[in-house]
């Protein structure tokens, strides 16, 4: 099987290319990239006036898949995945059973080696059942090929279990993901605190319940000389506090989601409980912050914290409705909109936040359109508009934060392993 891709412009941060070149891929490997190659191979791609770049790589998906096959599985969240463009997810652990243990991993490895369209890599727990208590056996779940730890949706409390978990995780070569939340101080909070909360008569969760534990996070990490991840950073302190960290020569590193950088608290106005997520979303200063800091290298990654829930769970009263929101098939087109229209990034800087950088946190050989690399790659019609509809989702859930928005660049090809996965 060979597939030469003609003439698009082809954008490579890893190595430096940013030119119109041909791309050829013989069986699961990208075998040359040159101008004007000239081969017959089986399927020829015409990509003029298109941007060819490496499959995206998310490192925060939830699959739902086992536990929660009514919100999403595998098979559905790959093709939701392979329409945006996203060739690797690294999905997050807290299904039912959560990833906890070597005999959660198989069951799930099972699943994907059946039903998987893409690359599907596995986070594995910090503690067992999520339930800050007990440290799951972070070398076993290293040897049932975890490729990270993460308790996400939960932040674990205790600051000796979490020094002990980074200990660990750095004598077992694993990265820690942390999902920094002090509930003690956002509680029952539904969205961000401020003008808003007060207004809407909604209970709101402050910047400090996420900086906060982000400081203690990143100096359990410095005191253990253990690599670290911040997901989902929201709002300006946090940016501040890993900027500080990073010119220490702490090793942290972060990622942001795109309604972090698209959205504010003023489009909880309506009570939209697609708007609901946790963190919330923020003030206008914070998206500026989350925007300059994607701009200056203090987040390195941008992930969709894809988190679908049922119609029942989301449109119901609004302290109720599940936090999160569906993000695989929008993410690249908001930023998109929102970052390279606005010239916040330019198209390799946008590249290396969706490919580059996180497959270089997760120690992967994807995310560039090396030689012999695996061939994961993706076209895009950069110029063509779409607005967001439920109808056209793929995803199992429909909770999106941008349904009605007008968006920039489609997907037209994405290659996963030397395959077409999505054409559309
Ligand atoms: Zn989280
Ligand atoms: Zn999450």
């Amino acid at each position: 099987m060979s597939i030469l891709i003609k003439g698009g412009h082809v954008i490579d941060p890893a190595n430096k290319i940013d030119a119109v070149m041909d791309i050829l891929i013989e069986g699961n490997k990208i075998s040359k990239i040159a101008k004007d190659i000239q081969i017959k191979a089986e399927t020829i791609i015409d990509a003029k006036n298109k941007i060819v770049a490496p499959g995206l790589i998310d490192m925060h998906v939830h699959l739902r898949e086992p536990g929660r096959e009514d919100k999403e599985t595998v098979a559905t969240a790959t093709v939701a995945a392979a329409k945006g463009g996203v060739t690797t997810v690294l999905a997050m652990p807290n299904t039912q059973p959560a990833m906890d243990c070597i005999e959660s991993i198989e069951l799930l490895q099972k699943i994907i080696k059946k039903d998987a369209k893409i690359n599907v890599l596995i986070c594995g727990t910090i503690t067992k059942g999520r339930l800050g208590k007990e440290l799951s056996d972070i070398n076993a779940l290293k040897k049932a090929d975890a490729y990270a730890i993460s308790d996400d949706g939960c932040s674990v409390d205790s600051d000796e279990l979490m020094s002990e978990a980074f200990k660990n995780a750095k004598q077992s070569g694993l990265l820690t993901i942390c999902h920094s939340e002090d509930k003690t101080l956002s509680g029952k909070g539904v969205i961000n605190l401020g003008f808003n909360s007060t207004r809407l008569g909604l209970r709101g969760i402050s910047n400090e319940s996420e900086y906060k534990r982000i400081k203690r996070d990143i100096e359990l990490a410095e005191k253990n000389g253990a690599a670290v991840h911040i997901a989902h950073v929201s709002c300006q302190e946090s940016v501040e506090a890993i900027a500080k960290a990073k010119k220490k020569g702490i090793k942290v590193t972060c990622e942001t989601a795109p309604h972090y950088f698209a959205l504010t608290e003023d489009a909880l106005l309506g009570y939209d409980t697609n708007m609901k997520m946790n963190p919330p979303l923020r003030s206008k200063e914070d998206l500026l912050a989350i925007k300059q800091g994607l701009k200056d290298g203090t987040i390195d990654v941008i992930a969709s914290d894809h988190a679908p829930h049922t119609e029942n769970e989301k449109d119901i009263e609004f302290e109720r409705a599940e936090f999160g929101v569906v993000g695989l098939e929008t993410e690249l087109s908001v930023a998109i909109t929102e970052l390279l229209e606005k010239k916040v990034l330019t198209w390799p800087e946008l590249i290396e936040k969706f490919c580059l950088n996180p497959a270089e946190i997760l120690g992967l050989d994807t995310g560039r359109l090396t030689k012999d690399a695996p061939a994961d790659v993706i076209i895009i019609s950069d110029q063509q508009s779409w607005v967001v509809d439920k109808k056209g989702l793929v995803s199992k859930s429909k909770n999106c934060a941008f349904l009605g928005y007008s968006l920039k660049g489609m997907i037209d090809y994405t290659i996963c392993n030397g395959k077409v996965v999505y054409q559309r």
